[in-house]
């Protein structure tokens, strides 16, 4: 396989790392630093092959420089996958190995958790590199971004309500949570103090039983979630929710939520809007858990990471306006939004100065 055929017109820096005796095998994908360093996490997974773990990364790496440019971040967009079992494959030579491979990009990939990987793991990255956030507090991480995300999905979903609903407030409107794992249990925290009609659904009795104890919120069996008739539907749990089974069975006004690649294809955003139901593109409204990392390059504060969250509903109010100006869909517009602000900023960078001011 070609790897330039691969990459197409797009993508900066692909570099394969190799420890053969730690096993180690992990390929980096730089899409672009337009905007500044890299920040995408590390996939452990066992890829049935190479292609697809190449495929992976690059399809990634893509999506967060559309994810970091959209919440006006000063980050471009890359990841990294690591090939293997993370069960059976992980030990502390790999990890650092891998680290001293991240240090030497100097600073042009910057890391954090992704699939297979976690806290523990970006803590003995640490150890070999600079170029890793995530790490535990004890080393000026940020900690679990689940609560982070959560809030900027419910910033969000007051911006959706302005959109579809004509309230601006949540106040009384129904929400179905899909998946109430670490991002979705937070959410309905906030949905419940704001007095959201709240249903819940998920494969986890447990996850489900913590939620209605908590917040005494009404549940559903997880694979008719989609199907209740409500305001917001909110996908939480896996990709693709949307799909062409699930789509003619919605009976809510917006699908907006925190989970990640919520249409199986573009297309379904198309399918949404024929419908007339409002979508928030899923890489603006769920950007929590990326600002929140991000502000560990510069020292993190959680009340600054929290205020810059707050402004996902700007961005949301400015992807919808943007839709019905231009008479596209939403996922069309924070596309737009993303790619104008990469070609703007980039331009400005392109003026000379004796030293890079930024922190
Ligand atoms: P999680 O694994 O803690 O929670 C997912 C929940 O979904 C689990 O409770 C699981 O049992 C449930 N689930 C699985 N299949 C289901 C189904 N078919 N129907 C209903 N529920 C089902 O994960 P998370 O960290 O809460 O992330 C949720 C989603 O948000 C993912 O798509 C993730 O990629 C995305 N996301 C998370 C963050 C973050 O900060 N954690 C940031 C951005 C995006």
């Amino acid at each position: 396989m070609s790897v330039f055929s691969e990459l197409g017109q797009e993508y900066e820096e692909v570099v394969h790392f190799h420890d053969p005796d730690s096993g180690l095998k992990a390929i980096v994908a730089i899409h672009s630093t337009a905007l500044g360093p890299a920040l995408g996490g590390t996939r452990f997974f066992p890829f049935p092959s190479e292609q697809e773990a190449l495929r992976d990364v690059l399809r990634l790496a893509r999506g967060m420089t559309y994810k970091a440019a959209a919440a006006g971040l000063d980050l471009g967009g890359g990841k990294a996958v690591i090939l293997g079992d993370p069960k059976r494959d992980k030990s502390e030579r790999l990890f650092r190995a891998y680290g001293r491979f991240i240090e030497s990009l100097g600073g042009r990939y910057v890391t954090a958790e992704d699939v297979g990987t976690g806290r523990e793991d970006m803590d003995i990255l640490r150890r070999e590199t600079r170029w890793v956030t995530g790490v535990s507090k004890r080393l000026g991480g940020s900690g679990d971004p689940s609560p982070v995300t959560a809030y900027g999905v419910f910033q969000g979903l007051r911006a959706c309500a302005e959109e579809a609903l004509q309230t601006a407030s949540l106040d009384g409107i129904s929400i179905v949570v899909s998946g109430v794992g670490k991002v979705g249990y937070h959410l309905v925290g906030h949905l419940a103090e704001a007095g959201v009609k709240v249903t819940v659904a998920d494969v986890d009795v447990d996850a489900v039983g913590r939620a209605v104890s908590n917040f005494g919120v009404d549940t559903v069996e997880p694979d008719k979630a989609h199907a209740v008739e409500c305001d917001i539907f909110a996908p939480c749990a896996l990709g693709g929710a949307i799909r062409d089974d699930t789509v003619p069975e919605l009976k809510c006004k917006v699908v907006a939520g925190a989970a990640n690649n919520q249409l199986e294809r573009p297309e379904h955003a198309d399918a949404l809007a024929e419908l007339g139901i409002l979508y928030a593109p899923d890489f603006v409204i769920n950007a929590g858990g990326l600002i929140n990392v991000a502000d560990e390059l510069i020292g993190y504060d959680r009340d600054r990471a929290m205020a810059r969250v707050e402004g996902i509903y700007r961005t949301l109010r400015e992807v919808f306006r943007r839709a019905r100006l231009e008479g596209i869909t939403p996922a069309a517009a924070a596309t737009r939004l993303a790619e104008d602000r990469v070609r703007e900023v980039s331009r400005v960078r392109l003026l000379y100065l004796p030293e890079d001011p930024r922190p």
